[in-house]
């Protein structure tokens, strides 16, 4: 009875013993006990089997666990990654797309030959250049050029032109060719060539002033019968001129480079330049 009741402690102490979490004394009791015991022996080595697989199937539930939060991990990666090479991808095509575009449309083209007026020669502006007098000047009596400047460059989109043209009339051709400038009108806009006292150095007839930083006017110099024709796009700079400042409109490029955004325009929208009829 006695060996019984020992039994019935140690077995109530034995996961204590196990967890190391009893006295020394009470250690060395279960010790002897044990030496002695068949039975307690068997039930020591049943728990300590138990622990094992407590402790085998912890660890495979925290295999799996980190198995699944590994593959997690992959998956997150794998999307951040699709998502930055989208957009690494449509980045990338816009901008092959535009140096592309850049490439096969460059636009160069200068003459100072007087004998060319009228050519425009890879012209992509965005005026349709009413202001300029016809290439059948050419043949007429009682006009000159004597001065004529071309410049367009940069791509179809977006070019900078300057185009100056200055002529010399004969009395009766001058106050007719003011009269064809000044009647000018858009059809389609209705709008009209406006004349001016005071924008410009000298009186002035303008189709556009300012408008996408584009300008088209004719310097009326009356006393020498003269008229200075000026076509201007893309904010070109007063050091970039091709001729001299005092062509230009008063207040141009005031500050800097900041064009008035919208400003005067007698065509109807900004159209690729069409052949003339
Ligand atoms: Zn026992």
């Amino acid at each position: 009875m006695k060996k019984n009741r020992t039994c019935a402690i140690v077995e109530d102490l034995l996961p204590s013993y196990l967890e190391e979490l009893t006295n020394d004394t009470t250690k060395e009791m279960i010790e002897e006990h044990l030496k002695e015991c068949k039975k307690c022996r068997a039930y020591k080595e049943e728990l300590l089997a138990e622990k094992e697989e407590f402790l085998l199937q912890e660890e495979k539930k925290s295999a799996g666990f980190k198995k699944r939060l590994s593959r997690y991990r992959y998956q997150l990666l794998g999307l951040f990654l699709g998502m930055v090479l989208t957009v690494a991808a449509v980045f990338g095509s816009i901008i092959f797309a535009i140096a592309y575009y850049n490439r096969e449309t460059q636009t160069e083209a200068h003459t100072e030959n007087i004998q060319e007026y009228r050519e425009f020669d890879d012209y992509y502006g965005i005026s349709k250049l009413y202001l300029f007098p016809n290439a059948t000047i050419k043949d007429k009596r009682g006009v000159e050029i004597k001065k004529y400047l071309y410049d367009c460059k940069g791509t179809k989109l977006f070019q900078d032109c300057q185009i100056l043209l200055e002529c010399e009339y004969s009395k009766e051709k001058y106050e007719e060719e003011k009269k064809r400038i000044l009647g000018i009108s858009d059809r389609e806009t209705e709008l009209f060539v406006k004349y001016t006292k005071e924008e410009y150095p000298y009186p002035a007839a303008y189709a556009m002033n300012g408008y996408e930083t584009c300008y088209e006017y004719v310097l009326f110099l009356d006393e020498e019968q003269k008229m200075i024709y000026v076509y201007l796009q893309g904010g070109i700079d007063r050091r970039d001129l091709l001729f001299s400042e005092e062509y230009l409109p008063l207040e141009y490029g005031q500050n800097g480079m900041e064009f008035e955004a919208i400003g005067y325009n007698i065509y109807p929208i900004e159209e690729p330049f069409s052949e003339e009829e």
